[in-house]
């Protein structure tokens, strides 16, 4: 098998080089780019399996990048993993609401980071419509989208509709990161004005309901919700 190939976009040449020889001991295929110019044009001729994107570069900063990388049809459905610094929680929600689709904050360790980046490479571009008849199981927690119906262990579990899209959206992603409004605007949408919009009080009722499993759902600090991947 040809080996995935990764560019990583980033200024900082120490930490550059700690990136590209995690990567290169694992396989994979790295190529670089020093600022977000480069990295475009790199990305467009090279056409990576995944793109590693710091977020405070010289010129074109990551999320500008990020921006383009989705504009263009050829692009769109690369990975990108943002590589941040701490407290830059409202730039990984912004990234994240244009399409990035995790991050990484300084200083991380390679095993974080080798972790995140088989994550997403094995998870693929983000599907916006999983099978409906799907069943998703995690420890005795049985969420059916074709009988519409949550049981813990032999227990049903009464979630309201907007509560079971909501739980189901999350579990069929586990590992990826979305913010409110990713969940807002996936799960209620537009068109029901009856529903509460807050996330955070649906959030409240699903982990209630689960019980001993509520754990399986996880609050990022400053980002959003994601459902635990117990591969990572
Ligand atoms: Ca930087």
């Amino acid at each position: 098998m040809k080996p995935e190939k990764v560019i990583v976009i980033e200024d900082e040449a120490d930490i550059l080089e700690v990136i590209e020889h995690n990567l290169a001991r694992e396989g994979y295929r790295v190529l670089s780019a020093r600022d977000g110019q480069e990295g475009l044009r790199l990305i467009k001729k090279e056409g990576p399996d995944l793109v590693l994107l710091d977020l405070m570069l010289p010129g074109l900063d990551g999320i500008e990048v990020c921006r383009k990388l989705k504009e263009y049809p050829i692009t769109r459905s690369i990975p990108i993993i943002m590589v941040t610094a701490k407290g830059e929680q409202s730039d990984i929600v912004l990234g994240l609401g244009i399409g990035a689709d995790d991050y990484v904050t300084k200083p991380f360790s390679p095993r974080e980071l080798m972790g995140r980046v088989k994550a997403v490479l094995r998870r693929g571009p983000l599907k916006e419509d999983r099978g409906a008849g799907e069943r998703i199981v995690r420890h005795k927690v049985v969420i059916d989208a074709g009988r519409h119906e949550v049981r813990v262990g032999a227990k049903p579990v009464a979630l309201t509709a907007t509560e079971f899209r909501l739980l189901h959206f999350l579990a069929s992603h586990p590992g990826r990161v979305f913010t409110r409004d990713q969940l807002l605007n996936r799960t209620i949408g537009e068109a029901v004005i009856v529903v509460d919009r807050n996330i955070d009080v649906h959030i409240r009722a699903i982990r209630r309901k689960l019980g001993s499993y509520q754990h399986l759902i996880e609050t990022i600090r400053g980002v959003g919700y994601r459902f635990r991947d117990e591969k990572e």
